[in-house]
């Protein structure tokens, strides 16, 4: 894959970047469409390796094996992305290179002569990690890294990602449903619901102070290890609408317990409540 869009976040205003113009065009009106800001869009290759001075790299973690190609090897997975971007000029570079990254990952080099089908769902997200790194990039896009993965595996992934990020300043943008896992790795959060941004900020802000309702209610469905908190668990009336035709006004006032009669008119605006944290609620304070 040769052309890469790099989606870079920050206080709610997306940087968005690729050299395909056609690929702009179809994500631009999606993130305005969210109630996000678009402030800059680049089309140059060169451009984006000037933000990121690295090569450009979407980078999708998947522990299922259509996420790599069964035919090859995962010497060859890996060897791929530093063949489109030329970053191993010899036979002995590349082999040498792939060595190195199953090492970062905690995998043996031998390894790389083994098929996708022949490792766990964890080992192949250590190769998904490898074929990420094996082009530097500063932002990795991980998308549910760990849902596949019982309990122990998803902290030893969540481990290992947290250890290359201090070795190789890489950021994340951590896409998961499990909101245990975003609440322990993320610095910043993002919630959204029906394709809009509804509430960001920073973490610790988010879950302990959450503004917007949904995402008090979704903060509410975390398990408690300790029951006798008698934290109280929200539920939320009715299903989820369709995304293909959200509701009027805001989204989720049919399944708001606060909603006003405005709500069904006027869609709410993302607000800066408090100091870089940010809600999508008329009644947010
Ligand atoms: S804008 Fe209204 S319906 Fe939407 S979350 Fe806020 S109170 Fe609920």
């Amino acid at each position: 894959m040769r052309f890469i869009p790099v989606l870079l976040y920050t206080n709610a205003t997306f940087l968005l970047a690729s050299p395909d113009p056609a690929l702009l065009a179809a994500l631009e009106p999606l993130l305005l469409a969210s109630g996000a800001r678009v402030e800059i869009v680049l089309t140059a290759e060169a451009a984006l390796t000037s933000i990121t001075g690295h090569p450009p790299a979407l980078v999708l973690l998947d522990t299922n094996l259509p996420g790599m190609d069964p035919r090859m090897t995962i010497g060859q997975t890996i060897g791929e992305s530093l063949d489109i971007h030329r970053l191993a000029p010899t036979v002995a570079l590349r082999q040498a290179r792939i060595s190195e990254l199953l090492t970062i990952v905690g995998l043996d080099p031998v390894h790389a002569r083994r098929y996708p089908h022949e490792f766990s769902g964890g080992q192949r997200q250590r190769v998904g990690i490898a074929r990420a790194l094996a082009v530097s990039p500063k932002l990795i896009v991980c998308d549910e890294p760990v849902s596949a993965l019982d309990a122990s595996v998803q902290a030893q992934i969540i481990n290992l990602l947290q250890d290359l990020q201090r070795e190789r300043a890489v950021a994340y943008l951590f896409v998961a449903h499990d909101l245990a896992v975003i609440e322990h790795i993320s610095r910043r959060v993002m919630v959204m619901y029906l394709g809009k941004v509804v509430e960001c900020g920073d973490a610790k802000a988010v879950v302990q102070t959450p503004k917007h309702p949904y995402t008090t209610a979704l903060f509410s469905a975390v398990p408690q290890i300790n029951p006798a908190t008698g934290a109280r668990r929200i539920i939320l009336p009715g299903e989820m609408p369709s995304p293909l035709d959200p509701p009027k006004g805001c989204p989720f006032h049919p399944r708001c317990s606060i909603a006003e009669p405005r709500c069904r008119i006027e869609p709410p605006a993302l607000r800066e409540i408090s100091p870089a944290h940010f809600a999508a609620c008329h009644l947010a304070r």
